[in-house]
């Protein structure tokens, strides 16, 4: 009845949206920020489907982007990976990702947008604020170099949070593979021989070395 339901615990929820190309520190150590912060039962890692803001580079096929983000947070039993927005395919909006999120996980759970602060900006200009405010409570994390513009953000609606400092870009690591650079310790070990073993970032694929 009504006093069980007063008496349940809500669950807290963080979701981590992100194209994954490849999956790195930084992120996780925003995640793992955020959740201690916030208090999050969980972050969930939702990899995008084809992303419509990226038109500089070919972005890798969705199943590796999905697989190499169970490989980097399965270790982490509060980190799990969504595929909603990969299976519902095209574009990615952060509006689809939230209301399918919170229709699954029911209405006893309250989400938590994790995002680099820089993208937070993008995703108010560019889509209905007001629908995504009532849908979840935005964190945006700071990034190295990015200085933040005031947002406009709504209190109470949105946080701002610095994480420790992480030069890390996954545009950073393609190039660094590309060049034949190492990134071992930007990316998890098992995402170092993932790209390897599928020859990911290189010009001729599939000529991957260790
Ligand atoms: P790209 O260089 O291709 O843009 P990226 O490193 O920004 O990739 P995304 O998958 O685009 O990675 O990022 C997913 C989310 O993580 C975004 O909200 C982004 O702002 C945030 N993010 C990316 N890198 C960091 C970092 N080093 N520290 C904190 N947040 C980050
Ligand atoms: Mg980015």
């Amino acid at each position: 009845g009504a006093a069980g339901a007063a008496r349940r615990r809500r669950t807290r929820l963080g979701v981590m949206g992100g194209t994954f190309d490849p999956v790195h520190h930084g992120h996780l150590v925003a995640a793992s920020e955020v959740a201690s912060l916030f208090g999050l039962d969980e972050v969930v890692f939702v990899p995008t489907g084809q992303p419509w803001q990226k038109t500089d580079h070919r972005v890798s096929p969705a199943e590796d982007r999905y697989l190499m983000t169970v490989i980097a947070t399965a270790s982490n039993p509060r980190f799990s990976v969504s595929r909603v927005d990969i299976d519902r395919g095209g574009p990615t909006y952060t509006i689809d990702t939230l209301r399918e999120l919170s229709a699954e996980r029911g209405p006893d759970t309250d989400l938590f947008f994790i995002t680099g602060a820089d993208v937070l900006e993008q995703i108010f200009s560019w889509q209905d604020a007001e629908g995504l405010f009532d849908l979840a409570h935005f964190i945006g994390v700071t990034r190295p170099g990015h200085q933040l513009a005031d947002p406009g953000l709504p209190p109470g609606k949105a946080s701002l949070v610095e994480v420790p400092a992480m030069a890390i870009s996954s545009t950073g690591c393609r190039e660094r593979v590309r060049h034949g650079e190492p990134v071992w310790y930007l990316v998890p070990d098992g995402i170092v021989q993932y790209i390897n073993k599928r020859g990911l970032y290189r010009d001729t694929p599939g000529t991957g070395t260790t």
